[in-house]
């Protein structure tokens, strides 16, 4: 280009448009030439630069490389020399300005041309100063951090990272390099191999979280490593990091709640106690072991695996528990943590009546808290029936008192007053007179006394039997002829009742060790039974059939018949079907009770089949056994005569 034609004037136009800061200057410093530019950066005034040094007001710090440069630009005559200084502008403050200078040290002058680079410099330490914090932290915190390049070369390690490997670390320079002194295992145990650790995932643009990792080789740690690929805007990979959180502690604390957990379970599922586990704080069943779910499923059908019943609302499955009572003791929970009760529940499982307690357990956390609930639940049915059982025995036995007191006191007011008659006729003079009606009054005495007499044996046998004291006193005898002795016994006794009694055997005999008297005493307790619940012109049937092991005899009559429900309960104590059929004749309950006893006794069995209103038959199974010491009969001091028998057993029955 020629710039031939541009006068004076256009240079020095141009000269002070331009931003560049242009000066001349002496050797000793006074200034020459300064451009509009120098006035507007330094902010002095054309008269003040006039007078300015341009050595006085560069910053002191600055003033020996200025030296320098000068000195080299004499020694080598440097052409042109790129410097940087800070200069005082008129406001004080410093600014830095980059340099092109040129000394013309023949002239003693010296050209400069500057630019203000105060800003670029304040940004780039503003720059350096967030870097350097930003390393302060990474260095600092408190997780491991590893920072690797694209080419998967360590840039970073900080303190943490370090104190992970603190021996090994200065080996470290690629991912992976760790692998080659250590092993590293992941949450199902296995090795984990080079190209799934985390470092190589992220190199490839995988985001990791909380990838769980344990570590052996001096000991044993867990970390849950977290790491992130890091990308330009243009979307160049430009840094992997890593953090390492140390969880070593918290997974041995989850390991021991783990394992006291299933301790607690297998000892639950072993001790075979059904139990649910909830969810707190809201109820929801998180686990359930088998015997629970057996009651649940009698509870309701539909929920008959392990898998539907887990998440349900405990309160939405056990509806049959009252929900305010049940809440009562979730509240109970919450407030004391303690464990609570709820007693004495009925339930109707598979169509049966259960009872249950239950017992709710707050399970707590390390910190006290509550973390979940186990409910336990207690079957108590057996205790209850037997509470139950006891109480019905208790009425009975009241019942019984007062039966009992009745039977005692009638025979004795029948004496008393018959023997306020002799006195009275004794005293008028009318004994003889009356001889006829004594003979009945004396009658009625015997036949109460029978009454109270054979109450007062089998109260006797009874309580001598539940205390173990009931001796029989076996020998081996014809049990045919002793039955069929009792029969013809009775016979005449029962036809003047107006009954018909009938003996069949198809065994003429058969010997089997037994207790004569006792077994008197069952027959004729059993036929004065027939008797007193079977109309006129009915029919009493005792029959005896060898079974080979057994000897079977039954008493069978034609009268108003036992309902089924009572089937069981007669033999038991004091139990009477209902007084008011039974008004033709006394009786205290205890008979049939004693004629169990006295059959099992001597090892056999008593059976029952009865219809109402069409007869009853009760079979007695006796075993065919003979005893090798039998008893001397002849010894039996106690034998009362037959007739005294009879009528002492059959005292019950009115004449
Ligand atoms: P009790 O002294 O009342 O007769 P038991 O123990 O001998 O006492 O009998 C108990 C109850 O069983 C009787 O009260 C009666 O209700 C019923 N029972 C016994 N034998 C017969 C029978 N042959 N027919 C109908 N009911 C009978």
């Amino acid at each position: 280009m020629d710039n031939s034609n541009l006068d004076k004037e256009n240079y020095e136009t141009m000269v002070n448009l331009t931003p560049q800061i242009l000066c001349i200057t002496y050797e000793g410093g006074r200034i020459k030439y300064a451009n509009a530019a120098f006035n507007n950066v330094f902010g002095y005034s054309s008269d003040e630069i006039k007078e300015l040094n341009i050595f006085s007001i560069i910053h002191p710090d600055d003033k020996n490389s200025l030296d320098d440069a000068m000195l080299l630009a004499h020694k080598e005559q440097q052409d042109i020399m790129s410097l940087e200084f800070r200069y005082k502008c008129k406001s004080g403050n410093y600014k830095w300005i980059s340099w092109n200078i040129k000394f013309e040290c023949d002239k003693g002058l010296v050209y400069g041309a500057g630019s203000d680079i105060s800003n670029k410099i304040a940004l780039e330490q503003t720059l350096y100063a967030s870097n350097e914090k930003l390393k302060a932290i990474i260095e600092n915190v408190s997780e491991a951090m590893f920072i690797f390049d694209k080419d998967g070369n360590y840039t970073t390690f900080n303190r943490s990272a370090r104190d992970i490997f603190p021996s090994t670390f200065h080996n470290f320079s690629k991912i992976g390099d760790s692998l080659k002194e250590n092993n590293y295992y992941n949450i199902s145990g296995d090795l984990i191999k080079l190209e799934t650790m985390p470092g190589f995932r992220i190199l490839k643009g995988e985001k990791i979280s909380k990838y769980r990792v344990m570590k052996t080789n001096d000991s044993i740690a867990f970390y849950d490593i977290n790491g992130i690929p890091i990308y330009d805007d243009k979307g160049n990979f430009i840094a992997g990091i890593q953090c390492w959180n140390n969880v070593t502690e918290t997974v041995l604390h989850e390991e021991i709640l783990q394992s006291q957990i299933d301790l607690q379970h297998n000892t639950i599922d072993t001790l075979d106690l059904p139990f649910i586990k909830l969810s707190y704080p809201d109820f929801n069943i998180t686990d359930i072991n088998q015997k629970a779910l057996n009651i649940i499923k009698g509870l309701r059908p539909e929920m008959n695996s392990i898998d539907i019943v887990k998440g349900q609302n405990y309160g939405d499955i056990i509806t049959e528990f009252d929900k305010t009572n049940v809440f009562y003791h979730f509240q109970m929970i919450k407030d004391k943590k303690e464990t609570s009760y709820l007693e004495y529940k009925e339930l109707i499982v598979f169509g049966e009546t259960i009872f249950v307690n239950v017992l709710y357990q707050p399970i707590l956390g390390l910190e006290g808290d509550i973390q979940q609930v186990i409910a336990i639940i207690i079957d108590i049915t057996k205790e209850t029936m037997d509470k139950l059982q006891l109480k019905k025995n208790l009425k009975m036995q009241e019942e019984f008192f007062l039966n009992i007191s009745h039977e005692l006191k009638t025979p004795l007011n029948v004496i008393f007053s018959t023997t306020q008659l002799f006195d009275l006729y004794i005293k008028n003079g009318s004994l003889i007179e009356n001889q006829d009606k004594l003979e009945k009054y004396v009658h009625v005495i015997t036949q109460n006394c029978y009454r109270q007499s054979k109450l007062v044996n089998n109260l006797l046998d009874l309580s001598k039997i539940e205390s173990g004291f009931f001796k029989l006193h076996l020998s081996n005898e014809n049990i045919v002829s002793v039955i069929e002795n009792v029969v013809q016994s009775v016979s005449e006794y029962v036809e003047n009742k107006g009954l018909k009694i009938i003996f069949d055997t198809d065994i003429e005999e058969k010997i089997i060790a037994c207790d004569p008297i006792n077994i008197e005493r069952v027959m004729l307790n059993l036929i004065s039974n027939a008797i007193k619940f079977t109309m006129q012109g009915g029919e009493i049937f005792v029959n005896i059939l060898d079974k080979g092991a057994t000897v079977d005899i039954s008493v069978k009559d034609t009268g108003i018949g036992i309902a089924k429900n009572y089937l069981d309960v007669i033999f038991k104590r004091f139990k009477q079907v209902d007084k008011s059929l039974s008004r033709n004749a006394e009786g205290t309950g205890i008979g049939l009770c004693l004629v169990k006893s006295i059959v099992e006794l001597h090892g056999g069995k008593i059976n029952l089949e009865s219809e109402l209103g069409k007869g009853s038959k009760f079979t007695i199974e006796f075993p065919s056994r003979i005893v090798e010491l039998p008893y001397d009969t002849n010894n039996n001091s106690s034998i009362r005569s037959e007739i005294q028998t009879i009528n002492t057993e059959f005292s019950d029955i009115y004449s």
